[in-house]
């Protein structure tokens, strides 16, 4: 990068908030390093790191946690990574509202700390709490396993506020859990992966923090009879708050039996009443199902079963080979979940897979003693997408190898829905500035 935009930033943010060179390693995207790092302290001052940049028509990569910076074609220039880290304070709770105000950069973990001592928390439960930012959960979608009862990102943010490309700070959505007027300028930013503006601070709907929380890991012989005891459950008076499907290969990895069989991890929480009830339920109506056994999980023992869940795409194998994502109707999940399993067997590769069974995504995570050899996976990744899409649903890479990435697109096809992100790519972004090429038809 020539000196006089690292000079222009270094005078924005201060030059000890300015890397370059080899202290940019920890900011590389498949395989390429950033020409500088700017870490801004204050949303004004990404508002004229942003302006710099354009200037400079350096293209920017905003920053969370980095915890899904896999995600997306390889870039083809990575210019100026904006990492947030450092906008990470609590601005304004107000518990009788239940509403909360944050910066971008505020982890999970460290928010939920901050509200659970008021006895609140933000509903959203996705993996690497302690690295992952309110700003990179709300730019990728995640939710958890909680979304089940409790929704995802859409249903939880109230207000934002961007930074554009051009450097101009707009704000969209309001305080209140009741927004009436304006558009629904949040919602775009869901899922944008970066590429709309840059998220600085966030409005979000909080709720009690349940009195009794448990996890039942309710076991079966066959992935197909735990398929269809998730549809018993998915058709009972029961209320759980989270419903994952789980292999015997995903139940190794938690350490909670496999590699045989399959589970439902039932997460249930509320007033404890309520919980012992659902938990006594849950076995009552699965019992016909072909249960094998239940066990109930509460403190730290469900706690660590949860992250380890959620880690699965890091912690499943010792070398994780790839992780695609896979989206199907909620009836469809046992069988895509058996079929793809069965491509990787034919491939001599393993697979660990998990669902959130109730809204029918499924994580796929691919390692074995072929793992080195790109072509192999990259022959899995295929045929796992042609069975999701023949299932009516779509399927994406979210973290490979470079060789990989190279002869699978990362993306599935968007169809029709392309032309109109485009349409409102070119508004936000006109030069193209934020995050190029990386997301879905090359936007
Ligand atoms: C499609 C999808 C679905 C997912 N579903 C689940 C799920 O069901 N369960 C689960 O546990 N996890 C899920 N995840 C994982 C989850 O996304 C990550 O744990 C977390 O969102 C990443 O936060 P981060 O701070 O590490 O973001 P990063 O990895 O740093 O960034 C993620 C993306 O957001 C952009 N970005 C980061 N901060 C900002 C900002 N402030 N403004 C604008 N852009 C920004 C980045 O450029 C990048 O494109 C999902 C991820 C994706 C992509």
């Amino acid at each position: 990068m020539p000196a006089s935009p690292l000079d222009a930033l270094r005078g924005i943010v201060g030059p000890a908030h300015v890397l370059t060179g080899v202290d940019c390693g920890p900011y590389v995207v498949d395989g390429r390093t950033p020409e500088a790092v700017a870490l801004p302290g204050s949303k004004d001052e990404v508002a004229a790191v942003l302006l710099a940049a354009a200037e400079a028509e350096l293209p920017v990569t905003p920053w969370g946690g980095g915890t899904k910076m896999g995600i997306g074609n390889p870039p083809q220039r990575l210019g100026l990574v904006l990492a947030l880290k450092r906008l990470n304070r609590l601005l304004e709770h107000e518990p009788g509202d239940l509403t909360a105000t944050v910066e971008a950069g505020i982890t999970l973990g460290a928010l939920q700390r901050e509200l659970g001592g008021r006895g609140q928390w933000i509903s959203l439960d996705p993996a690497h709490a302690d690295e992952a930012t309110l700003g990179g959960i709300l730019s990728s979608n995640a939710a958890g396993p909680r979304r089940h009862l409790y929704g995802s990102c859409r249903d939880l943010l109230i207000g934002v506020t961007v930074v554009t490309a051009a450097g101009a700070l707009v704000k969209g959505g309001g305080k209140v859990v009741k927004n009436v007027a304006g558009y629904d300028l949040p919602k775009l930013f869901i899922g944008a992966f970066g590429t709309l503006g840059v998220v600085v601070e966030a409005t979000v709907k909080l709720r009690p923090r349940p009195d009794a929380d448990r996890l039942v890991v309710a076991r079966f012989a066959q992935l197909k009879e735990a398929g269809a005891a998730a549809r018993a459950v998915m058709g009972s008076d029961l209320l759980p708050s989270a419903l994952d499907l789980v292999d015997g290969e995903t139940l190794r990895a938690l350490a909670l039996g496999g590699p045989d069989g399959a589970a439902l991890l039932i997460g249930v929480d509320g007033i404890p009443e309520q919980v012992a009830w659902q938990c006594a339920e849950v076995e009552h109506l699965l019992r016909p199902q072909g249960l094998a056994d239940a066990r109930v999980l509460d403190g730290d023992a469900r706690d660590a079963a949860w992250r380890a869940r959620g880690g699965l795409g890091r912690g499943a194998f010792a070398e994780t080979a790839a992780v695609m994502k896979w989206v199907v109707l909620p009836a469809q999940v046992a069988d895509v979940m058996e079929q793809g399993a069965a491509v990787a067997q034919r491939a001599g590769l393993i697979a660990a897979l998990a669902a959130h069974a109730g809204v029918g995504v499924v994580e796929a995570v691919l390692a074995g003693a072929r793992a080195g050899d790109a072509t192999a996976i990259a022959g899995v990744l295929t045929e796992w997408r042609a069975l999701v899409r023949a299932a009516g649903g779509q399927a994406l890479v979210e973290s490979a190898p470079l060789a990989v990435k190279e002869r699978v697109p990362v993306w599935d096809d968007p169809g029709p829905a392309l032309r109109i992100m485009q349409r409102i790519k070119s508004q936000f972004d006109p030069a193209g500035l934020l995050n190029p090429g990386r997301f879905v038809g090359g936007i």
